[in-house]
C-alpha cells in the first residue's frame, strides 16, 4: 500500500516495506540509478511512510499531506546551488537536523543529486553519516554512484534502481497520456526507461516531430545537393534538440539493420514507420554501418562546437552517399 502509486521497482520496494515493518530502517540510504525513473518519488513515498500517523503511509493525514504538498517541517531536501552542493548548505543541514522533530518521529533528509557534493561538502556530511542522531534518515540520490567519496557510499545502505522494461513503460503511458499501443511503444522506447522524459514535454517532438524528421532524411538522395542543404541548414536550426535529432536518425538506422537481421518487430523503436522501413529495406548492411558512422562523427564534431551547419551538411553528405 506505501509504494502503490509507484510502477515497478518491486524489489526495491520490497526491501523498503521490510524495513518500515521491522523497524529497522538504516541511517542512511543510497538510491542509485538513471535519472526519471521514480527514485525521488519512491524516497518520499518513504518519508511519508516514516512520518504518517497512521503509519502506513496513509496519504490521507496531515502528515502525509504536508509531504505531498513538500511542506513538512521535518523533511529538508538540499539540491545543487548552481553546479554543485556546497559545505554551507551541508552545514545548515546539519543545524537542522541537530534539532528535535518538530512533529513526526523523524527527520529526514533528501540530497538529490548527491554526485554534485563538493569534497569538502561530502567531507562534512561523512560526520553524519559516521555519527548518526537516533531518528534521522539520510536519503542519497544519484544517477552517478561512481562520483561519489567511497566512504560516504560505504556509510549507507546501497539500493540500486534500474530502468523500466519498455513493455511496463508502454502500458502506463497509455494510461497516463491516452497514447495508442505503437505511439506509446515509441515512446517508451526513445525515453530509454525514464519516465520523466517520456511524461516530459518532449512528446511533440519524439512523436510527431521525429516521424517528420526521419521521412524528409529517407527522401534524399545523393543527386539532390539542393534538398540535402536545405535539410542540413533547418536542422541547423534546432540547437536545443539536435541531440534527440541525431538519435532518431540512428534508431531509424539501426531498426533498418535489425529488419535486414531478420529481427522480431517488436525489438524496433520506429514502430509507427514500418511502411517506411520496409520500403527502405534495401540499403545493404554496410550502406546502413556507414550512415551510422556519419552520424557518429557529426555528433563528435557538433560536441566540440565547429559550424553546425557545416558538420550538418558534411554528414548529410555522407548518408545520402553511403
Ligand atoms: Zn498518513
Amino acid at each position: 500500500m506505501i509504494f502503490d502509486a509507484i510502477t515497478g521497482h518491486n524489489q526495491q520496494k520490497n526491501i523498503l516495506q521490510h524495513a518500515l515493518g521491522n523497524q529497522r530502517v538504516a541511517h542512511a540510504y543510497l538510491f542509485e540509478g538513471p535519472d526519471g525513473i521514480g527514485k525521488k518519488l519512491m524516497a518520499l513515498f518513504f518519508a511519508r511512510a516514516l512520518l504518517c500517523q497512521t503509519g502506513d503511509g496513509c496519504g490521507n493525514c496531515s502528515a502525509c499531506r504536508k509531504v505531498d504538498h513538500h511542506n513538512h517541517p521535518d523533511i529538508h531536501q538540499l539540491d545543487a546551488d548552481g553546479a554543485a552542493i556546497k559545505i554551507d548548505q551541508v552545514r545548515r543541514l546539519q543545524q537542522d537536523l541537530s534539532l528535535r522533530p518538530l512533529e513526526g518521529g523523524y527527520k529526514i533528509c533528501l540530497i538529490d543529486g548527491a554526485e554534485q557534493l563538493t569534497t569538502s561538502a561530502a567531507n562534512a556530511l561523512l560526520k553524519t553519516l559516521e555519527e548518526p542522531q537516533p531518528g534521522t534518515l539520510i536519503i542519497l540520490l544519484t544517477s552517478q554512484p561512481q562520483k561519489l567519496l567511497p566512504t560516504i557510499c560505504s556509510r549507507c545502505q546501497r539500493l540500486p534502481f534500474s530502468r523500466l522494461p519498455k513493455q511496463q513503460l508502454a502500458t502506463i503511458l497509455m494510461q497516463k497520456l491516452d497514447l495508442s499501443k505503437v505511439e506509446a511503444t515509441v515512446l517508451a522506447a526513445l525515453s530509454e526507461g525514464s519516465f520523466k522524459k517520456a511524461l516530459g514535454s518532449n512528446r511533440e517532438l519524439f512523436l510527431e516531430k521525429r516521424h517528420k524528421l526521419i521521412q524528409s532524411l529517407s527522401a534524399l538522395s545523393a543527386g539532390s545537393i539542393i534538398p540535402t542543404f536545405s535539410f542540413a541548414e533547418e536542422l541547423a536550426k534546432e540547437k536545443e534538440t539536435l541531440t534527440d535529432i541525431l538519435d532518431f536518425f540512428q534508431t531509424f538506422y539501426r531498426d533498418l539493420l535489425l529488419l535486414k537481421h531478420a529481427q522480431p518487430e517488436d525489438e524496433l523503436v520506429n514502430l509507427d514507420l514500418l511502411e517506411l522501413l520496409h520500403r527502405q529495406n534495401k540499403s545493404t548492411t554496410a550502406s546502413l554501418l556507414k550512415k551510422l558512422t556519419a552520424l557518429e562523427s557529426a555528433r563528435f564534431h557538433l560536441q566540440r562546437n565547429v559550424n553546425h551547419r557545416l558538420a550538418l551538411e558534411v554528414m548529410l553528405m555522407r548518408i545520402t552517399t553511403a
